[in-house]
């Protein structure tokens, strides 16, 4: 038996684990001692990897290439050289009607590692000439990148998972690491057990919820007037750490004017909650040695999602809880590799490495490393990938390649969603299974899966580590980053990489706060947490050590905002909130964990929409009745679970099953700031059927 070392592809806590291999076949997984997991693994780590092996539990693996010649026709079987050649000509027809920016393209925050990310960008920047280039961060975590880069300067975790178990005080804030992240859910039970408090925030009483020494539940879509109540405390009562912030920010008076007219007493009936236990979380945070706030989904899946991001970093400036190995920001990404595909740039107004597009001097330097003429690139940041509808509905957008992510699973609105996807010129899908998205499609590229490729995730906390490949591809599958390439090569842009290892040197070359993250650093167990701007830097756990932030003149900048409530508020036709949240057992759109014996086993379909026992009662709904969910966009049946924890007024989904699916359900409503969609607030019912 052999054993190939692969980094769990199932969420940004980056454990490391040994893929075990028989005769060719992945027949099991060990955890092995990574720095974020230390040989511990869950359960999707322990039992995700049967998909691998084409083990057609759910659906077959994608074997080879497709192409659909005209719309409304069947996707028929090609040989590689017609479905690139095919593939390039009508990216091309595209592109000299319309303009380059007719084309957009989504990265995969999942499978293939940042080398693929970074070669399509590449490709869209390079060869096609466009910024529409996005990624699954702009669904998730899209407002904490963006809140912190105003604010603190980089839009990234600024302590480390390790680091975590270590802090006196961890409050968790819209976030449910159980599910998300297990193992980061483990280092605070360790936390816990060191002596650390607890405090969870959150409508639902999540399992976390069980160890608090505080846990205020608050009402669905109130967390910016929760936040702002939050910081009044710690400046009413004089907590604020007034050296520092004269220090080392910009804008505290400003901020005041805001946070000074949110009293406790004056959230209390829109948060719901006592406000003597905002006092009691405000002192418990500001006075404890180290304090770290965590947050997730229930933060950056709402209409204020940014703004919610600015008070939280302003927070822990104020309070001086930032900048120290335990004290400091947890936004924890969602995705195994949506930091990646941030870092690699798949982000419509940043290239690899941070670096802003609208910035000549950058533009420069990645044209000449590119072998481009002076002034190619383009300087306007692109679309964003929820953008699409409308771009596709007002003829901006005529062609979408999307990579590795299934958009009419997880997006908002299937309804629209598939419309959109209707009534694009050119539809490419580039991805291991037939999800739903690429049923639709009119070129089908069969990538790579996890097990069969080499290369480098970002862990949530910023941490690079290596991959490496247990098994041969599948049938004709080819490498992501050698399909971009061909492509490439195909529309007058040629690239030859030879393997990872070389696109990575180029990325280290680009990209100075990567410059010193080597593969040979990152050989077996070894990892380099960026910035690593040198060869020699072991580097960086903690950003922001000794109040030097991420910004021009080295301060933080607090930024306060008023409360507004959500879009679509409950009324007597649909007078419960539903909001989606996620399963342990599952993972994105359950193509990978619904392919995998133990997993698949968990749940079977409907998925379940969970409701409080009060809310069921009053609906004549018993516990695993099938009901119907019903909102303004449609309705769905599914299956009713029962749970003292659900807060009254509110139901939960999950976005992962096919029948009872949530997003048949949800809004194209975003964050202004962000373009991230209010997935946690819209308005529903539910009836017994
Ligand atoms: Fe995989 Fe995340 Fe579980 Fe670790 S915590 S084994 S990375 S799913």
């Amino acid at each position: 038996m052999e054993k190939h070392m692969a980094v769990c592809p199932y969420c940004g806590a980056g454990c490391k684990l040994n893929l075990l291999v028989d005769d060719g076949m992945v027949i099991g997984a060990e955890g092995i001692d990574g720095v974020t997991n230390e040989g511990e693994l869950c359960l999707k780590g322990l039992s995700g990897f049967d998909f691998i092996n084409d083990t057609k539990i759910l659906t077959p693996r994608i074997l080879h290439p497709m192409i659909r010649r005209e719309k409304g026709g069947e996707l028929e079987r090609v040989t590689w050289d017609e479905a690139l050649d095919f593939t390039a000509q009508r990216l091309t027809e595209i592109k000299e009607k319309y303009g380059p920016d007719a084309i957009m393209l989504t990265g995969s925050s999942r499978g293939p590692g940042n080398e693929a990310n970074f070669v399509m960008q590449k490709f869209t920047r390079a060869c096609i000439g466009t910024n529409n280039i996005d990624n699954c961060a702009r669904t998730c975590h899209g407002p904490s990148v963006i809140g912190l880069m105003d604010t603190v300067g980089s839009g990234a975790m600024s302590v480390s998972i390790p680091n975590l178990e270590n802090a006196d005080l961890i409050m968790l804030f819209g976030y449910n690491p159980s599910a998300s992240h297990p193992i980061v859910a483990r280092r605070i039970v360790k936390a816990k057990e060191k002596g650390a408090k607890i405090i969870v925030v959150d409508p639902r009483s999540i399992e976390t919820a069980r160890i608090a020494d505080l846990y205020i539940q608050i009402k669905n879509g109130c967390n910016l007037a929760f936040m702002n109540a939050f910081a009044n405390v710690i400046v009413s009562e004089n907590m604020h750490d007034k050296a520092f912030i004269d220090a080392h920010t910009n804008g505290f008076d400003a901020w005041w004017e805001t946070i000074k007219n949110y009293t406790p007493e004056s959230v209390a009936e829109v948060c719901g909650c006592d406000p003597d236990d905002i006092r009691k979380a405000a002192r418990m945070y500001a006075t404890a040695p180290n304090s770290v706030i965590g947050w997730g989904m229930g933060v950056t899946q709402q209409r204020q999602g940014v703004k919610v991001v600015h008070t939280i970093a302003a927070i822990a400036c104020v309070a001086n809880q930032i900048g120290r190995d335990n004290a400091g920001l947890a936004p924890v990404r969602g995705q195994n590799n949506v930091q990646g595909s941030c870092d690699m740039g798949m982000w419509p107004s940043l290239l690899p490495g941070y670096q802003k597009v609208e910035n000549p001097e950058m533009r420069a330097k990645f044209e000449k490393a590119w072998g481009l003429p002076a002034g190619t690139l383009p300087a306007e940041p692109g679309f964003k990938l929820t953008d699409l509808p409308h771009g596709v509905k007002e003829g901006k957008i005529r062609a979408f390649y999307n990579f590795g992510e299934d958009p009419l699973q997880t997006e908002p609105d299937s309804a629209d969603m598939k419309e959109t996807l209707e009534n694009l010129d050119l539809l490419i899908s580039q991805d291991i299974f037939m999800t739903q998205t690429t049923a639709l499609a009119d070129v089908v590229f069969p990538g790579t899966s996890w097990g069969e490729h080499d290369g480098v995730f970002s862990a949530s906390d910023r941490t690079f580590q290596r991959f490496t490949a247990a098994v041969p591809p599948k049938g004709e599958c080819k490498h992501d980053w050698q399909i971009f390439q061909e492509l490439s090569t195909r529309m007058g842009y040629p690239m030859h990489y030879e393997d990872t290892e070389e696109i990575w040197n180029e990325v280290r070359e680009l990209c100075p706060n990567f410059y010193g993250a080597t593969y040979e650093k990152m050989a077996g167990t070894g990892h380099a947490q960026w910035p690593v701007p040198t060869l020699e830097c072991p580097g960086t756990p903690t950003l922001y050590k000794n109040g030097q932030f991420n910004t021009a003149d080295k301060k933080a900048i607090l930024m306060a905002h008023d409360f507004v409530e959500p879009t679509e508020l409950p009324d007597d036709a649909y007078p419960l909130v539903l909001c989606t949240v996620r399963e342990v057992g599952h993972y994105s759109c359950r193509s990978m964990t619904g392919n995998c014996k133990v997993l698949s086993m968990l749940a079977d379909e409907p998925g379940y929409v969970h409701i409080n026992p009060a809310d069921a009662e009053a609906r004549n709904i018993r516990d695993e009745d099938l009901v119907w969910v019903s909102s303004r966009r449609g309705k769905v049946i599914t299956r009713a679970c029962l749970d003292e924890r659900i807060n009254k007024g509110a139901v939960y989904m999950t976005y992962q099953w096919w029948i009872g699916k949530c997003n048949d359900l949800t809004m194209h409503v975003t964050d202004p700031l962000s373009g991230t969609p209010e997935d946690k607030y819209s308005a529903c019912e539910v009836h017994s059927i």
